[in-house]
């Protein structure tokens, strides 16, 4: 049975998909290099506009700070400057009279309203406080304004005390010294307080766009450390308490301290990357601080980055879904395909199998199991489970060969022998003997010493066996014809032949005697003249049936020589038991009362008989020969035997014939067998 040919495997589009992900690769390769590139120029203006503005704010603080410090320096100036208030206030000193008093407490009072001090005090030169337009005029100056005051009366100069805290007050202060001259001689100073809560940090809060990190400080350098003047924004503690050594790291404020200008990126006290304006606050010890988290600064940029990059990652993602969905596709199809055709292979497979009635097992030697295909167990007759154990298996050979072929597997498995087996089993379905042929291979182990299991055929043959049967009947029924004669039923001289030679070898074998009758009808040339040839047949037919029923033991034949002549062969009989035999056919013969009135003298059909007769160990040895029965070395071979047997029986027949017929004559000498013809050149 052909297989059919599968269907032409389609050609793929030129442009396949093997090159399509290199494509997509290169396309979206372009896209990002574009968005990069596209991205990072942004993010430079970006970077640029953000340090501007920066700087920009930076600016405006530091300027406003700047204006009101010089503002405070000014007015302190203006204090030492006026020669008629330092003379007022230097007679109100000498004379503490009233109308000097509120001359100058006017003077205090115009200058802390126009100028918003928290507080103006008088001092006298020796630091005591004097007179002020609020209420408390008690005690002294604080140590460090004490300083200022006799630096500013011994310079002649406003002396500045940087912002700090005292318990002198209950707010941060900045304060200044003027000190007054009255003509050449110091009376005292007027000591101007701001609150910096007030007045100086509000100039710090100005930020011109929504912020939750953004932040200005003032900073002054002390000694090696940098402080912070301003409140923090991320700080807890009170202003003017926070610290931080010179050393320390990349806070802006320190790398200001350190004298860096400018834009600045570093970590500030928080511990936060910033981007950070530093300046020096002009005409002053202190820095502007500018800054604001990198994190908020670029978050902007920051979300378009991510904007930019999203864009090609969402398009390769889609790319690569498709892709997969792709192959996956791709794949289903070619295992589709690809079952499709194991299919059609078992169904071809599986038809073949049925049409030559094949099945195919697998034995699993340690499980003592069988595995079968479809077929394998529509033969043994099972449910087509596939599953047959080994004990089923036993139960369901032929009981006359259950145990050869066990012996048989048993062999080959020991031996590793390829199986090949023709055995009968009792089918269970419905008790029918089958005839099958196993066809087998174990196969090795793990252990090499070990079976694992053993793979094959099974076929039902018993068609083929009962078709075998027939022609073998047929066979040897045509061969009993090929030895029989058509005539009289009896054996031919093919038969004849045959038996001689067969008969001969055991008589050597046996030492035994083997002898023949020669029979010929008398007269008979004359009985077809007379009754016809048709009579003449039937005349032969029962003379033959009469010596067939003559004979008996086993190895005795009669056969039809010729015409109208048989022979019968004795083995195992001696002259005298020949002679007997003989004289009862003839008297058998004769029984048969057959007429025959056309030959003188007689009535009824009769037979003359010659007797020859042989013995294996009445013959000459040859010269120089050994006498072996078995193989019949040392003895004449067959087809001399019986052309002396029948030239001997002849030659008797012959002399019975003369004698008048109707008689029975032996061979008158011992028999010897005739020399082997000798050959001609
Ligand atoms: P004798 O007593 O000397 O044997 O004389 P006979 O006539 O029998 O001798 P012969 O050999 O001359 O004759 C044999 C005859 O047998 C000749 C032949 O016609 C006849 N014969 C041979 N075969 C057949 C046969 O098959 N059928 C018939 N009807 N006759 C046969
Ligand atoms: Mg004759
Ligand atoms: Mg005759």
């Amino acid at each position: 049975m052909p297989l059919p040919p599968a269907s032409p495997p389609r050609r793929a589009p030129f442009l396949t998909w093997k090159l399509l992900p290199l494509l997509a690769f290169v396309v979206l390769g372009g896209m990002f290099w574009s968005a990069k590139t596209v991205h990072q120029d942004r993010e430079k203006r970006y970077r640029h506009q953000i340090e501007w503005e920066l700087q920009a704010i930076s600016q405006l603080q530091s300027k406003s700070v700047a204006e009101w410090r010089e503002r405070r320096l000014s007015d302190a100036m203006a204090l030492t400057d006026d020669s008629l208030f330092a003379h007022a206030v230097a007679q109100w000193l000498r004379r503490p009279a009233e109308p000097q008093a509120s001359h100058v407490l006017d003077r205090l009072r115009t200058l802390q309203e126009r100028a918003r001090y928290t507080a103006v005090y008088l001092v006298d030169a020796q630091g005591q406080l004097r007179l002020s337009p609020g209420d408390s005029t008690q005690g002294r100056l604080p140590e460090l304004e004490q300083q200022a005051l006799r630096h500013a009366l011994a310079q002649a100069q406003a002396t500045v005390v940087e912002p700090r805290r005292d318990a002198f007050f209950a707010f941060p202060f900045f304060s200044l010294l003027a000190p007054l001259f009255d003509g050449m001689e110091p009376v005292g100073a007027v000591w101007l307080v701001s609150d910096v809560r007030t007045t100086l940090y509000p100039l710090l809060e100005n930020w011109p766009t929504p912020s939750t990190t953004a932040e200005s400080a003032l900073v002054l350098r002390e000694g090696s450390e940098v402080m912070f003047l301003s409140p923090l924004r991320h700080h807890d503690g009170p202003p003017l308490s926070l610290r931080l050594p010179l050393g320390q790291g990349s806070d802006p404020a320190v790398l200001a301290a350190n004298g860096e200008r400018g834009i600045l990126y570093g970590r500030d006290y928080r511990g936060e990357e910033v981007l950070a304006m530093v300046s020096a606050v002009p005409d002053s010890p202190w820095f502007m601080v500018t800054k604001v988290d990198i994190a908020e600064a670029f978050s902007d940029i920051r979300s378009r980055e991510w904007l930019a990059l999203s864009l090609p990652i969402s398009l390769a993602l889609l790319f690569v879904g498709f892709l997969a969905a792709h192959w996956q596709w791709r794949a289903r199809r070619r295992e589709r395909a690809l079952k499709t055709e194991v299919e059609r292979h078992m169904r071809w497979l599986e038809n073949a199998q049925k049409a030559a009635s094949l099945g195919y097992f697998a034995y699993d030697v340690a499980r003592e199991e069988f595995f079968m295909s479809g077929m394998a167990s529509q033969i043994y007759g099972l449910p087509a489970d596939g599953r047959m154990l080994l004990s089923q298996w036993v139960r369901l050979l032929h009981p006359d060969e259950r145990a050869h072929i066990l012996a048989v597997h048993g062999q080959a498995m020991e031996q590793r022998t390829p199986l090949r087996i023709q055995y009968r089993l009792v089918r269970p379905s419905d008790q029918q003997v089958r005839w099958v042929e196993v066809w087998g291979e174990y196969q090795r182990g793990e252990d090499k010493d070990s079976v694992s299991q053993m793979t094959g055929t099974v076929q039902d043959i018993t068609e083929r066996k009962h078709a075998e049967e027939q022609l073998a009947r047929y066979r040897s029924a045509l061969e009993a014809q090929v030895r029989l004669d058509p005539l009289t039923h009896v054996a031919n001289r093919l038969a004849l032949d045959e038996a001689v030679a067969r008969e001969w070898n055991r008589a050597m074998r046996g030492n035994t005697p083997l002898s023949l009758l020669m029979i010929d009808v008398d007269h008979f040339k004359a009985y077809n003249d007379h009754y016809g040839h048709v009579a003449g047949d039937h005349c032969l037919q029962q003379v033959a049936q009469a010596l067939s029923a003559s004979v008996g033991r086993e190895g005795e034949l009669v056969a039809r020589y010729g015409g109208e002549e048989f022979a019968v062969l004795l083995p195992d009989t001696s002259v005298p038991q020949a002679l007997a035999l003989a004289h009862r056919m003839c008297g058998a013969v004769r029984a048969l009362g057959i007429e025959h009135l056309a030959a003188e003298g007689r009535q009824h059909v009769t037979v003359s008989i010659g007797v020859a007769s042989i013995h294996p160990a009445h013959l000459v040895v040859p010269a120089g020969q050994t006498r072996k029965p078995e193989n019949g070395a040392g003895f004449p071979g067959a087809t001399e035997v019986a052309q002396a047997l029948f030239e001997q029986a002849d030659t008797a027949l012959y002399n019975a014939k003369k004698a008048g017929r109707d008689q029975v004559m032996a061979c008158p000498a011992p028999l010897e067998p005739l020399p082997p013809p000798t050959r001609t050149a």
